[in-house]
């Protein structure tokens, strides 16, 4: 239900902050920049500030290949420094595909006779979620649902209660989801404080995009999610009710792939202006294949890989304390190269309903059906091949979710990122979680590159890292780290 005073007082002069014109403005005006310009834009990313408009315009009109070049090496570098070489992981769960809207580009959409339409019984979900934190190994979901009164805000508190119950005995310990994100549409002040009640991680809601005119083509008059402000100001309804883990994103495809940069730094602006704390994700999906989406074929804005790639190195560099998260979507090539500018991805990852569970006791490989999922994905692998193959890169995949158990959300965890201090916890726990998940999970192989790394990690903890560690807390550390070993779970810092 819509409660129309629930965005319009946020709305300066009957307007919102979105202004097309003025976007488009500062795009042409920020053609041809100067390379020393944009080397002092690069510079100010790295000091871990958000840029202006007009300086993402700029780089958004970067033609020089070298150029792009430092863009790039420059956005890993902020990465790195503000994430050091950690990715969080996580996998998706689909609870229902039931729909009231009609969105052009999406499976689920009313319109599409096709789709197998379901909603998972709480018992189904608690399956689920022992396929996920048993044998595959997340301990951080985030849960989908179209938008419908079947799959209404007292549904979705439902199943993430169902989520944080199940608890399953592992190889060396036990397996349990400790963190629920939540991917759903647009709520009121008063369904989200439910939502935070049950102890929700992060909401997430995409844009899909910031073009008003596009927005209004691709989301049918008449359905729910026609309406633009009540969608741009889901977040601000968020800080309300003290939800302050907010994730913003556009989907990629639907208009210019410059102008929905610009939509999302003016996003992250207006929230760090009116709460003090911007994104603590942002989002960067592209259109994939689905069933019965007419806008998907008929697009002109499709966007290829190496705009894809200067989108992330922009946004990066744009919002330079924001958590970035690629998803499988993307084939494996593209995840491979565009890593070092994130900071998420899933893995073992299944979009269909109830899918976890019927792979997990298949005797042959079940292939992706269109007509029970939303769009096609474009990397099933497992997380044990993601892990290894991220070990083997140098990355260390964190399965820590302490962050907002402890209080280290909203303003609180904004001003360690801006001042480089999250890494502080997050590496202590990136190990732990990392020992944790190598003894209950993976496999001889994995555990081998694992190993290795891990070994570098604690080397790095006693002498590498930008802020050394007191022997105090080394010690703790390996504490922690020896009780894990013998079977002991979700210790953190
Ligand atoms: N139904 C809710 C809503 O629309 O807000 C929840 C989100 S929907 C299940 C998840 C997201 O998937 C959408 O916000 C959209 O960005 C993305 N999506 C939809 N169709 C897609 C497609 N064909 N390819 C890639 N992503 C798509
Ligand atoms: Fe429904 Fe969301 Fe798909 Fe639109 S994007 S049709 S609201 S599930």
């Amino acid at each position: 239900m819509i409660k129309d005073e629930q965005y319009k007082k946020y709305m300066d002069g009957g307007k919102d902050f979105i202004n097309d014109e003025e976007i488009w403005e500062k795009i042409e005006k920020g053609k041809n920049p100067d390379p020393q310009k944009i080397r002092d834009i690069m510079k100010k990313s790295l000091e871990i500030q958000t840029l202006s408009p007009e300086e993402t315009a700029a780089l958004l009109n970067v033609n020089d290949s070298s150029l792009w070049d430092e863009i790039y090496a420059t956005a890993a570098e902020v990465k790195k420094k503000v994430y050091d070489n950690r990715i969080v992981t996580f996998a998706p769960l689909y609870c229902s595909n039931y729909c009231v809207n009609n969105c052009l580009y999406c499976g689920f959409r009313r319109d599409n006779m096709e789709e197998t339409r379901r909603k998972l019984t709480l018992d189904e979900i608690k399956s689920e979620t022992r396929a996920l934190a048993g044998k595959v190994g997340h301990k951080r979901l985030i849960v989908v649902y179209g938008e419908h009164p079947l799959s209404d805000a007292n549904y979705i508190a439902d199943t993430i209660r169902a989520i944080y119950s199940v608890k399953v005995k592992t190889r060396n310990g036990y397996g349990n989801i400790r963190r629920v994100n939540v991917n759903a549409a647009p709520m009121s002040v008063e369904d989200l404080a439910m939502l935070k009640d049950v102890g929700i991680g992060t909401y997430q809601v995409f844009q899909e995009t910031y073009h008003h005119e596009t927005y209004k083509y691709v989301h049918p008059f008449g359905t729910l999610k026609s309406n633009y402000q009540w969608r741009l100001y889901a977040m601000h309804r968020a800080f309300e009710a003290n939800v302050d883990d907010v994730a913003i994103g556009a989907l990629f495809g639907l208009y210019d792939w410059r102008f929905e940069v610009m939509g999302l730094l003016y996003h992250a602006i207006e929230l760090e202006n009116r709460f003090g704390v911007g994104p603590h994700t942002v989002s960067f999906p592209r259109l994939t294949p689905a069933k019965n989406a007419p806008y998907i074929q008929n697009t002109q804005y499709k966007v290829s890989d190496e705009d894809f790639k200067k989108l992330i190195a922009v946004l990066r560099l744009s919002i330079p304390y924001t958590g970035m998260i690629v998803t499988a979507r993307e084939p494996a090539e593209i995840r491979r190269e565009v890593l070092p500018m994130c900071t998420q991805t899933d893995a073992s990852t299944r979009i269909g309903i109830g899918a976890y569970s019927e792979i997990d006791g298949a005797k042959e490989p079940v292939k992706q059906d269109l007509t029970k999922q939303q769009f096609f994905i474009g990397d099933d692998r497992n997380l044990d091949d993601v892990v290894r193959e991220l070990a083997e890169m140098g990355y260390i995949t964190s399965f820590c979710t302490a962050g907002y158990r402890c209080g280290r959300t909203g303003k609180n965890i904004m001003e360690l990122l801006k001042t480089g201090k999250e890494g502080n916890f997050c590496k202590l726990n990136a190990i732990l979680t990392f020992r944790e998940w190598l003894d209950d999970f993976a496999s001889e192989e994995t555990k081998k590159v694992g190993e290795e790394l891990i070994k570098k990690e604690m080397e790095e903890v006693k002498t590498k890292t930008p802020r050394a560690y007191s022997p105090k807390v080394v010690d703790e550390l390996k504490d922690y780290y020896e009780r894990i070993k013998n079977g002991e779970r979700d210790l953190y810092f």
